[in-house]
């Protein structure tokens, strides 16, 4: 997809851009340094010197000048340096600062006359690469029982599960380096601390350590900083609660699963959005690009973007004209809209950010700079956005949310022609668990409920909170013959797994009603539809699934 000769011949007329503006750069700072060198030791000026080197020493690599930026890099260290004390600075400092300002203004020059080095897109984006957690778990447990039933209990959560009855055959597992979580029993019969001492063993030497759970069936202080002292990630006392437990391994886990961020991009100089396509995607985002501002409403609703980049001037239609116009769609008033452009002139950046932007950044932009603004608007927004249309308990998408999703998906099905399934899940007897084990046990029991569909439909699946015990799911390019076969495995799953209240333990199921968009084809039609099998599903006997018909 990604034309790299293209983008750095791209890169090029950037890095020619970046290297035009450097003399007046340069210029500023020589200024500034005369006017705070002749004048009292005064702190605001000092700041004002030590960003101006660090902005070359930050973006001059970016585009290709490294000497330059190491030349920065000596100076900034320096500055840094001299200026911890707060006090003048004395000769000898004075001398040293000249020689390296001296330094840099002489590679800025070479660098003049040298084409830019090739850009390391490796090197540039290295700092960023993900840790990721895998979803093996070792359970290192003496008790077979336990052991056993954690293994049964962790795969129905989606976890692959490995069991090891002693430690010398955990031992001689981990020597391979396996990417896993440990959950680690502390007593074993021939040491009493026997899991903190192969948890420490575990750690030594390693620069990530391997996240380890402890299960124990004590909760004395002196454990539990035994535990914390090897690095432990959680501790946890038997007899297990898995609904914890999952809920841990979730959380340590959850790196790999978060959706990657979608960037539209609208400026209609192909090049220029090709480039910023290529840094975005680099940085792990999914991008659209769209040339002609009047075309964006359909991409705009089928791509569903988390952000978009728009160019201040284009032909047709400006950037300010295009991001009032998709402020005025209910759906996108909210969505982060950053305008991208060679715009200097600060009233008009403001006016533009009162027409609906919220961020505007200068062309050219440094690579790492666009992935980093990019980045913080769209978590700030996502998490913004997840308090308006997600249940607080179970963080599935709330009642609205989940209606909103359903038209969307339905309409997005028609176009493309695509099955779509409609699943509605309502916990059986509910009342009962209520009654018999009280409020927080059924919300656990929720909660694992909702755990357990998360993970396991697909990505592009929906999954709301419908009501109280109620669900529903939107299962995209599917039927309801597809829909019923992958409910029905959550619902065998559902129904064999253990809760626990107090020193009891019970089971729970659901009933399930399912209907498709090729026998309804409008959004209310289909969820009266899958309602009505759901109440038959609860008429027939209950922890069973029906489709609708019409
Ligand atoms: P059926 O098999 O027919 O669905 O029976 P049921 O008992 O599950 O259905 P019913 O609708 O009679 O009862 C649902 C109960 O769920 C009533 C309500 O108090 C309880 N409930 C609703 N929301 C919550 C919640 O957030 N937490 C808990 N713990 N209970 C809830
Ligand atoms: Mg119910
Ligand atoms: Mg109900």
């Amino acid at each position: 997809m990604v034309d790299r000769d293209a983008m750095q011949a791209q890169l090029k007329v950037l890095s020619d851009a970046y290297a035009a503006q450097l003399p007046e750069k340069l210029k500023q700072l020589e200024l500034k340094w005369n006017q705070f060198s002749q004048a009292n030791w005064d702190k605001e000026d000092f700041l004002i010197l030590h960003r101006l080197v660090h902005g070359m020493s930050g973006s001059g690599r970016t585009f290709g000048f490294s000497e330059l930026s190491s030349a920065a890099f000596k100076l900034e260290e320096y500055l840094k340096q001299a200026g911890e004390k707060n006090t003048a600075l004395n000769k000898e400092q004075h001398v040293q600062i000249e020689r390296l300002l001296g330094e840099l203004k002489q590679s800025a020059s070479r660098s003049d006359k040298a084409p830019a080095e090739k850009f390391d897109w490796i090197a540039a984006f290295s700092g960023r690469s993900r840790v990721s957690v895998s979803r093996h778990v070792f359970v290192v447990e003496d008790d077979h029982e336990l052991s056993d039933e954690l293994q049964v209990q962790l795969s129905y959560f989606g976890y692959e599960v490995s069991v090891f009855n002693t430690l010398s055959k955990f031992r001689a597992a981990m020597k391979k380096n396996p990417n896993v979580v440990v959950l680690m029993d502390v007593n074993f019969p021939e040491d009493e601390f026997g899991g903190i001492h192969a948890a420490a063993e575990l750690q030594q030497g390693r620069d990530v350590p391997v996240p380890v759970i402890f299960l124990s069936a004590h909760s004395e202080m002196n454990v539990r900083l035994e535990s914390v002292r090897v690095g432990s990630v959680a501790y946890l006392t038997k007899p297990v609660n898995i609904g914890l437990l999952v809920d841990k391994l979730d959380e340590l886990t959850s790196t790999q699963s978060q959706a990657a961020y979608r960037v539209l991009i609208v400026d209609d100089a192909a090049h220029l959005t090709d480039y910023y396509a290529m840094v975005l995607e680099q940085a792990g985002m999914l991008v659209k690009v769209v040339n002609d501002p009047l075309e964006v409403l359909r991409p705009l609703s089928e791509f569903t973007p988390d952000l978009i980049l728009i160019d201040m001037y284009m032909p047709g239609c400006n950037g300010m004209e295009l991001a009032s116009v998709i402020r005025q769609l209910d759906e996108f008033v909210s969505i982060p809209i950053v305008f991208l452009s060679a715009e200097k002139d600060l009233d008009k950046q403001l006016s533009a950010i009162n027409l609906g932007g919220d961020d505007f950044l200068t062309k050219p932009i440094e690579a790492h700079h666009l992935v980093s603004s990019v980045t913080s608007r769209i978590k700030r927004s996502l998490l913004l956005r997840s308090f308006m249309v997600r249940d607080s308990l179970t963080g599935l998408l709330n009642h609205t949310a989940i209606k909103s999703q359903l038209s969307h998906e339905m309409a997005r099905a028609k176009r493309q022609g695509l099955p779509l399934a409609f699943a509605m899940i309502d916990i059986d007897n509910f009342k009962l668990i209520n009654d018999k084990y009280g409020h927080p046990v059924g919300d656990r029991v929720i909660k694992s409920l909702s755990r357990l569909l998360k993970q396991r439909l697909r990505e592009n699946d929906v999954v709301g909170r419908y009501g109280g015990e109620e669900f529903a799911v939107v299962l995209v390019d599917a039927d309801s013959r597809v829909a019923m076969k992958i409910l029905d495995t959550i619902r065998n799953d559902f129904a064999q797994l253990r809760h626990l209240a107090d020193d009891h333990e019970f089971f729970s199921a659901f009933s399930c009603g399912i209907a498709d968009n090729e026998k309804f084809s409008d959004a209310s039609r289909l969820t009266d539809a899958a309602d009505k099998a759901l109440y038959k599903a609860k008429h027939a006997g209950r922890n069973q699934t029906m489709i609708a018909d019409v």
